[in-house]
């Protein structure tokens, strides 16, 4: 039937909501539902197809075979219907049988049914079903139809989200009994604790509203407070002092300005739904968007916006965040996904997060790192299973994650926790004593930081210094670039925080995984051997040369050591120190006040450089070894990629032999060595770069007691023994020759 009037959404969710409204189980409601549907659509058919785990089952029919429901059954990605699923997003065609992926199901007895219009039954990004409608005859269905239709399924999923799909007796959601995800690493450490969803489930029982004019002016109401929320942690004191995170919230304060998304949000209103239903609606489509975004930079956008319409939804719902005063003292976060400045929020109230998605370079990742508690990421469905109250154990160090756990595995971990306390305790009464070594051998440990925020833990953890400062971490968290009194400001604080210690500034290293927002980014095939770092710096050297000027300027008259990253050919280091000695004359001729003394050196981050002309190891001021990416380069492994990253041992004697003779170059051009990537971190690994010649690491600040703690306990003299006679003996990695003897000499693993 050819279809001529313009489909009314009001008077389809309308007529809706008085059919909801009627007494009936869950299967009577659905019957109904797509009577109205269909009827509204002038379709011959309408179905639902309701999702358990992967598989999606026709749940109710007007115009299929009605013995087919509850039998007939499709795979997520499978037939239209799954393709709707999987992609969530609407699928339309006038020739259903020949579309790419179509499936007959000769049960249902839908041939000849050549018209199509599927839309995801889907809340907060999460695909509850597929809500179709089918035309015997060709027919092209408008895009208010579309828009009809989604609507629909936005009342649908919220229905299903109450429970009112779920025959009596069977309990979709247990909530009771324990629930165990292994997730991946984001930051190490442990926490036992209460489930805080970021979160909370918020209810809507009633999706339809009668009265569109109400809505809106809830909607301007929770707008202007969403605003005013978002100027207060502007305005917030710990923001002014950490600053970085400030232009976060800006983009906060745009998102929250943006007449667009308001607008969107209003016309569902206007159709009909409830203000929270509305918004849930436009977050729904962001979330899809996010979930396809390739560019970094666009997913944390999306992230921020997502963010905000939690916020939002709050507000309308009446439901407010957890302040961070309300906070159960021993609060774990779970969240789906959480934007910098929401956990910021939380402030130092959390003992761990948990998140569903996230990675670890996610600003979220950055925010963790800097509050030092364990960070749990992709642990799968945990939003789905925990309630807020629900008893939680984080293990950050292999990602594991017990929700309600038996008493047995909670006893377990406690004994974990217990010991790591013990630890930590011994750990601090070391503070200040030196890492030297039984025979004498003194290695200076120095921390690795990128946040304002990590500096409070430098008198904590006892490092001598910062050994690496990543400066890009504040320009990746910002939407523009950085001005240079901006930064000069804030180089000026870390030196003012860092007191005399000394702090080695890393210019930028930005590129492969690091994209800034206001830099056009390069289309790279490979792009961890691509356009990053100094070869960035070099080619535009506007950046490089402000964020030099920054740090003469913000060293305000004391010493600063600046290190170019990623260095490849000497020549390149040339040409930065060069840029870099050119604005200390220039400050100097304009009567500035420059640094005390100011060193100039180079990441070794590639096999290349190890084997530069002796004139570089003469010309540099000092060499820090980014062991992470040298690594990478070194066994043509990327660090990224779960699948090879851990396959290469650091203790191989292959590394280490390199690794030695870069320790005997710079040794005979007395040229200072570090190595600052993360293996830097781990005892063992620790332990035999001390043995091979290195003589100042950094880690990050957790890991600074437990290297000191090994080292004080060993003769390095006798690690260098094992150490070559594992490798005399043709072992391939050192560690086992390591690990037995630290276990003989009783310093093993707990020792
Ligand atoms: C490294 O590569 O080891 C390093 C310290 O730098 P980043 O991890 O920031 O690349
Ligand atoms: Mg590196």
């Amino acid at each position: 039937m050819p279809f001529s009037e313009a489909v009314d959404s009001r008077v389809l969710l309308t007529r809706l909501r008085a059919t909801l409204a009627e007494p009936g189980g869950g299967q009577e409601r659905l019957d109904r539902i797509v009577r109205l549907v269909g009827q509204g659509l002038a379709a011959d058919v309408c179905s639902i197809y309701l999702r358990r785990d992967d598989m999606l089952e026709l749940s109710a029919t007007e115009g299929l075979n009605p013995s087919s429901v509850h039998r007939s059954r499709l795979r997520v990605g499978q037939g239209l219907v799954g393709q709707i699923a999987e992609s969530a997003e609407p699928l339309s065609t006038t020739d259903a049988s020949h579309t790419r992926g179509w499936r007959y199901l000769p049960e249902t007895g839908e041939e000849g049914l050549t018209s199509f219009l599927g839309v995801p039954i889907q809340r907060l990004g999460e695909v509850l079903g597929v809500l179709v409608v089918q035309n015997r005859d060709p027919r092209e269905y408008a895009d208010d139809e579309t828009y009809a239709l989604e609507v629909v399924a936005m009342v649908i999923a919220e229905m299903a989200e109450l429970g009112a799909f779920v025959a009596p007796g069977t309990m979709d959601r247990p909530h009771r009994l324990p629930f165990f995800v292994r997730g991946l690493v984001g930051q190490e450490g442990v926490a036992e604790g209460t489930v805080v969803l970021h979160e909370p489930q918020i209810v809507i029982s009633q999706p339809i509203s009668d009265d569109p004019e109400r809505e809106r002016a809830r909607l301007r109401a929770g707008i202007e407070a969403l605003r005013a929320e978002v100027d207060e942690m502007l305005a917030a004191d710990y923001l002014t002092a950490s600053g970085e995170h400030r232009d976060v919230l800006n983009a906060y304060r745009m998102f929250a300005n943006d007449k667009g998304w308001v607008r969107r949000i209003e016309a569902s209103i206007d159709l009909g739904l409830a203000a929270e239903v509305a918004v849930e609606k436009e977050q729904s489509a962001t979330r899809t968007r996010m979930s396809r975004a390739a560019d970094p930079y666009l997913r944390e956008r999306l992230h921020d916006l997502d963010d905000l319409s939690n916020r939002l939804l709050r507000l309308l719902s009446g439901g407010d965040q957890m302040k961070a005063r309300d906070l159960p003292p021993d609060a774990i976060l779970v969240a789906r996904n959480i934007g910098p400045g929401e956990l910021l929020d939380y402030g130092r109230g959390l003992r761990g997060v948990v998140l569903e998605e996230g990675s670890v370079g996610s600003h979220a990742a950055i925010v963790a790192r800097a509050l030092a508690i364990p960070l749990v990421i992709q642990a799968t469905r945990l939003t789905r299973e925990a309630m807020s109250g629900d008893a939680i154990l984080v293990d950050g160090d292999t990602g594991n994650v017990h929700l309600r756990p038996e008493e047995t595995v909670a006893k377990a971990f406690r004994d974990k926790i217990e010991m790591l306390h013990e630890a930590q305790a011994a750990y601090a009464a070391l503070r200040d004593k030196p890492a030297t070594t039984r025979d004498g051998v003194t290695v200076s440990l120095y921390m690795n930081a990128g946040l304002m925020a990590d500096l409070p833990s430098l008198p904590k953890c006892g490092a001598l210094g910062v050994g690496l400062f990543r400066t890009e971490l504040q320009f990746l968290i910002r939407t523009t670039v950085p001005k240079r009194s901006e930064l000069a400001a804030l180089y000026a604080r870390i030196l003012d925080a860092a007191r005399d210690k000394p702090v080695v500034f890393r210019t930028l290293d930005i590129g492969s995984d690091k994209v800034l927002p206001y830099m056009k980014r390069a289309d790279e095939p490979n792009p961890a051997l691509g356009w990053r770092a100094i070869r960035v710096g070099l080619d535009r050297p506007g950046i490089m040369r402000m964020q030099v000027q920054a740090l003469i300027r913000g060293a305000r008259g004391r010493p600063v050591s600046i290190m170019f990253p990623f260095v490849a050919d000497a020549a390149e280091f040339e040409a930065a120190r060069a840029l870099a000695l050119d604005e200390l004359a220039r400050e100097q001729s304009l009567g500035r006040t420059v640094p005390g003394t100011l060193r100039i050196g180079a990441m070794l981050e590639t096999p290349s450089l190890a084997f530069a002309p002796d004139s570089f190891f003469r010309t540099t001021d000092f060499i820090s070894i980014g062991g992470n990416d040298l690594k990478q380069f070194f066994f043509a492994a990327d660090r990224e990629n779960e699948l090879v990253r851990r396959r290469y041992d650091m203790l191989s004697s292959s590394f280490l032999h390199f690794l030695e003779a870069i320790v005997r170059r710079c040794a005979a051009h007395g040229t200072p060595l570090s190595f600052c990537g993360e293996d830097a971190g781990r005892p063992i690994e620790a332990l035999a770069l001390s043995a091979i010649g290195f003589r100042s690491l950094s880690m990050r600040p957790a890991s600074i007691g437990p290297v000191k703690a090994l080292l004080r306990k060993v003769d390095l003299a006798q690690a260098r023994a094992v150490l070559d006679a594992a490798r005399a003996a043709g072992q391939r990695s050192v560690r086992p020759a390591l690990e037995a003897w630290l276990n003989e000499i009783g310093v093993g693993p707990g020792a």
